[in-house]
């Protein structure tokens, strides 16, 4: 370690990775403190080994929510030591919270999924009345969204939708070609008016352009560029036969240790030190950041390091937890807290689901179905002009993301076909399994969520985690906004699967109370420490800088004012490189 770090960034998921990134290479000296273990994706990552030869079949397991083979080493629903509580006893108003410990964090097992927000998303407040306008535009976030697709390498292709932006020309990879199942869903939805199109993925279709890329990111500066070049040619095209939810030794998919970390560590200046738990947020007499105190998990003692800047990206809630624990005259409430805000409006995504059985894909004569390991297509949200109208009786709107296919079976393959086999056993089970095997279709939307008062999160008063640091308590609640969109995925899946002469075995739920997952289930924990423009109703500015403490930033997902249908993490990703260039030339004119 050394004695003169510029900036301690708190985790190395998707956003303390980009953070990271983006400092070193444009010269800065970090040092990165991660909670979990490190972990070498190169040695560790079961990319060919088969369920066979896994315990239990590679099901999943409380260890292993995902199965044996999944990419989370250390996390979960739940982290041995590290638990979290929620307020009220009712499953409805919980919030369920997954983390990961392992350098990466969840980036190594994540979807992949990676969407813009568009124009109408940093403005909602505007459109309809409802949650807080960002303090930014699309416009400001666009060059950050290009530079972070140019980066980790996203397929997709540019449609022309509203509020679903194109990137510009050159930015995207060919998108892959969809399988037969995710075809006739494009065709039989299109009866429907409903659009379906290539997803975007971050995933490489093909090698990125190492001779191109690194003067478009990081113009003027030789050093990085000649880094990148040569990072890049590390890094290989997918070839599209293992689930990239077990990770990627190759490097085709977006994982912050095989795209941000390695150029950074290249650099000289990245120090990373993994079983390192932040606690608190150290002050300086002036009222500045002065370091990070963490626990080193080896030994169990309490350690500091100091720094010019602190930034927390150790995603939202966590970010928030440190914020609230780090008490002081100055700031009794918690640092960076005069707003009083810091835990409020912690927002997920609305999330429901119908699958169907659709014989005209049973019986398909064997063949190479092989693809991306996640979505080929999937539709935008697409009713904007009947929701200006009146005619929809919720706020914004959702995706759906489409699964089909053959996959790799697994225990579950033949599993539950009571339903279509009557209860068959024997050699009739088996010739059914062959004849339903790829014949399902899963509808899974991704939505909205409007920040409100009674979803957040505090500091326990009674409990603390094994390292003796005081846990996070959650409040839950989702508005008839969310509970009416899910009942609407609903009636809009079943409708699909009808369309595509399918059946289900359970009808489409309408009521929305019901179909809604909860609250924490879809993984998409942003909000927190929500930016704005008036430092008396938010806790970060534009830049992701604290109002109350200069030197102190959060770049994970805990700046969201607004939670759009579109996943997070490209977003955090830009917000935190925008976010980083602003502390680079804070830093330059020595104002931090
Ligand atoms: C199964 C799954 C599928 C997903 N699919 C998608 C998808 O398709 N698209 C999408 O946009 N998003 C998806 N997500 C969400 C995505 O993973 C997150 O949005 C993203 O990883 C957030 O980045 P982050 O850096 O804020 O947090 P993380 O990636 O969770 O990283 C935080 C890091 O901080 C560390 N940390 C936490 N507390 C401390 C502490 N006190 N001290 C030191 N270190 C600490 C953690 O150990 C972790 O390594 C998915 C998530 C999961 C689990
Ligand atoms: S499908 Fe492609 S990107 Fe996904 S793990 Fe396999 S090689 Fe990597």
């Amino acid at each position: 370690m050394k004695d003169d770090y510029d900036v301690i960034v708190v985790g190395s998921g998707a956003a303390g990775g980009q953070t990271a990134y983006t400092l070193t290479l444009e010269g800065a000296r970090v040092l990165m403190l991660e909670a979990g273990r490190d972990y070498d994706i190169m040695a560790e990552t079961p990319m060919f080994q088969t369920s066979r030869d896994a315990p239990l079949l590679g099901a999943g397991t409380p260890d292993k929510p995902f199965g044996f083979h999944d990419a989370t080493i250390d996390g979960g629903w739940s982290v041995p030591g590290e638990p979290y509580t929620n307020a009220s006893r009712d499953p409805a108003r919980q919030f369920t919270w997954w983390r990961a410990r392992m350098l990466g964090g969840r980036t190594n097992h994540w979807g992949r999924i990676s969407l813009r927000n568009g124009p109408y998303d940093f403005k909602p407040r505007s459109r309809d009345g409802l949650g807080f306008d960002w303090p930014i535009s699309y416009d400001d976030l666009a060059p950050y969204y290009d530079k972070v697709e140019r980066l980790i390498g996203v397929y997709g292709s540019r449609e022309g939708l509203e509020n679903t932006p194109d990137s510009p020309e050159g930015c995207l990879l060919p998108p892959p070609k969809a399988p037969v199942g995710e075809r006739l869903v494009r065709q039989r939805a299109a009866r429907l008016g409903i659009p379906v199109v290539p997803i975007h993925r971050a995933v490489l279709t093909k090698a990125l352009d190492h001779k191109r890329l690194p003067a478009l990111l990081h113009p003027g500066n030789t050093a990085a560029q000649e880094i990148l070049e040569q990072d890049l040619q590390k890094r290989i095209a997918c070839f599209w036969a293992t689930p990239c939810g077990r990770g990627c030794s190759i490097r085709a998919t977006y994982q912050s240790p095989a795209v941000h970390l390695p150029p950074a560590m290249a650099t000289g200046k990245l120090d990373i030190l993994t079983n390192a738990m932040a606690y608190e947020v150290t002050l300086r007499d002036d009222g500045r950041a002065a370091g990070v105190n963490y626990i080193d998990k080896t030994t169990g003692k309490e350690r500091h390091v100091a720094a010019r800047a602190v930034v927390l990206a150790a995603s939202a809630c966590e970010s928030v937890r440190i914020l609230l624990n780090s008490r002081s005259a100055r700031f009794p409430n918690g640092l960076a807290n005069s707003s009083g805000k810091v835990g409020r409006y912690v927002m997920d995504t609305v999330g429901s689901s119908l699958g169907g059985q659709v014989p005209l894909l049973e019986d398909m004569p064997p063949h190479n179905e092989d693809g991306a390991g996640g979505e080929h297509v999937y539709t935008p949200w697409w009713l904007y002009r009947e929701q200006k109208q009146g005619r929809l009786d919720f706020a914004r709107g959702y995706h759906i993301e489409i699964a089909t296919g053959r996959r790799m079976p697994g225990p579950g393959t033949a599993a539950g076909l009571e339903w279509l086999t009557g209860g068959a056993y024997g050699k009739r089970f088996k010739e059914e399994a062959r004849r339903y095997y790829g014949s399902f279709v899963n509808f899974a939307g991704r939505g909205e969520m409007i920040p409100n008062e009674r979803s957040f999160c505090e500091i326990d008063p009674a409990v603390k985690d094994r390292w003796g640091i005081p846990v996070l308590r959650f409040h839950w609640e989702w508005s008839h906004h969310e509970t009416r969109q899910a009942a609407h995925m609903q009636k809009t899946f079943a409708e699909i699967i009808d369309a595509m002469g399918g059946r289900t075995q359970k009808g489409p739920e309408a009521d929305g109370r019901k179909a809604i997952a909860r609250g924490g289930e879809m993984i998409h924990e942003v909000g927190g420490t929500i930016m704005g423009s008036d430092p008396k109703t938010s806790v970060t500015d534009q830049w992701c800088q604290t109002w109350d403490v200069k030197n102190l930033f959060v770049t994970d997902g805990g700046p969201f004012c607004s939670n759009a249908d579109k996943n997070p993490t490209l977003t955090i990703m830009a917000l935190a490189w925008r976010a980083s260039d602003h502390l680079l030339a804070a830093m330059k004119r020595r104002d931090i």
